[in-house]
């Protein structure tokens, strides 16, 4: 249920947190912003949908992450950089984020004294506890904490465990997660799972995933549920399709559309992404979904010398979009049809005329609010070959 009261609510970290660029800014006008900004962007191409936003835009967030820092009078603070500083903003409770993860971090914080766990000091390397992150699935409600330390030893750590699951029993896996290096990244190469199986399970549009701490998973499940949905009508599978899921991550597009075509191909740069898709392919018992690790582009480069043809290109690249080598090799692979998943309407619209360009049609784009509240929207486009514009 939407609680107008909250929705109108100031966040009172929003000056210094800077996470938000909509504060304050009531819904139904984030949406028509969005909305007009579509429009724009896509005319030289056709119509936009009217834009999915969220009955409940607030609590969204099924991953918050939170750094953790000491004041100077020895309290304990926990949340997000300042703005362009790595000055600790100490959040209590935020209003995009999952309430019980940030009850979780709140409660982490308040154990930290009495199990003598120091943060760590980014100045003099010197402490252990340096991020939380929390994630929830949406339908399992499973949740993983992964403790960020700055060495693999948490003193008591099953103490810390037990004392953490009192106060919140829905925790099925404690994860350490070893960062050792001087950097702004959050995480560390390592893991060591102190409890649970290391890992989550989530299930969306009827198929279930496995997230690892560092696995990529949209942090908007209920959105991303309906994009899905969006992006596997438009691609208009009949059972008979060859399908390319390009940048798939971890293969949740693809495995999805196995379900509805001949036989599907994912390719992704990312290794660990990969291996969680495979797993995930298992998981599924889907045997018609093959998963290639490499760069998008020469993947397709590569098939279309070979002169291989798939029916359907799927596609959800990053922000940054995709390249000339990529959409070349589209146009000599000319599938019936081509899916664009975006997270960057300029890029978008960037590849679009590229695309359209070359003899492909838009014949739908619907945009989705992912992230109320920031200025990000993501869009799915349809494209076809030869047929009139929408
Ligand atoms: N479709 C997935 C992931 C989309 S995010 C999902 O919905 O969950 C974009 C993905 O593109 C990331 O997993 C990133 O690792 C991958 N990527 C980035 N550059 C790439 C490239 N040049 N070739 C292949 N994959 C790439």
């Amino acid at each position: 249920m939407q609680n107008k009261q909250e929705n109108s609510k100031t966040c009172p970290y929003a000056k210094k947190c800077g996470g938000c660029d909509y504060q304050g800014v009531p819904y139904e006008e984030q949406l028509a912003k969005k909305q007009a900004y579509m429009k724009k962007l896509m005319k030289p191409f056709g119509k936009v949908n009217p834009i999915v936003g969220m009955k409940d835009p607030l609590h969204y967030r099924h991953k918050v992450q939170a750094a953790f820092d000491c004041t100077r009078k020895g309290q304990v603070v926990a949340g997000v950089y300042e703005k362009n500083s790595h000055d600790v903003v100490d959040i209590e409770k935020c209003l995009i984020e999952n309430e019980e993860a940030d009850a979780i971090i709140r409660d982490i914080k308040n154990l930290l004294r009495s199990f003598r766990i120091k943060t760590y000091d980014e100045d003099t390397g010197y402490g252990l506890l340096r991020h939380v992150l929390v994630r929830k699935g949406y339908h399992s409600g499973q949740i993983m904490v992964v403790l960020v330390l700055a060495s693999p030893i948490l003193p008591s750590k099953n103490n810390f465990v037990k004392a953490l699951r009192k106060n919140h029993p829905e925790i099925s896996t404690v994860v350490i997660n070893v960062n050792d290096r001087r950097t702004s990244m959050v995480l560390g190469d390592r893991n060591i799972t102190v409890y649970g199986k290391g890992y989550i399970e989530d299930k969306l549009c009827g198929c279930t995933f496995r997230i690892s701490p560092s696995s990529f998973y949209q942090v908007n499940p209920e959105q991303t549920e309906l994009l899905y949905q969006k992006a596997i009508a438009c691609a208009g599978l009949t059972g008979k399709e060859t399908v390319i899921d390009a940048y798939c991550g971890t293969g949740t597009i693809g495995l999805i559309a196995s379900r509805f075509a001949k036989n599907v191909m994912g390719v992704e740069l990312n290794q660990d992404a990969i291996k969680d898709a495979i797993t995930n392919a298992k998981r599924n018992d889907i045997h018609n979904i093959r998963f290639y690790h490499g760069d998008a582009g020469e993947f397709m480069v590569n098939m279309a010398e070979k002169g291989e043809k798939a029916d359907v290109v799927i596609m959800d690249p990053p922000r940054t979009g995709s390249d000339e080598a990529f959409l070349s090799s589209i146009i000599k692979l000319s599938p019936k049809r081509i899916v664009y998943v975006s997270c960057g309407p300029d890029t978008l619209a960037r590849d679009l005329k590229y695309l359209t360009g070359h003899g492909y049609r838009m014949t739908e784009c619907t945009p989705y609010d992912m992230f109320p509240f920031t200025r990000h929207v993501e869009n799915v486009v349809a494209l076809s070959k030869n047929v009139k514009k929408s």
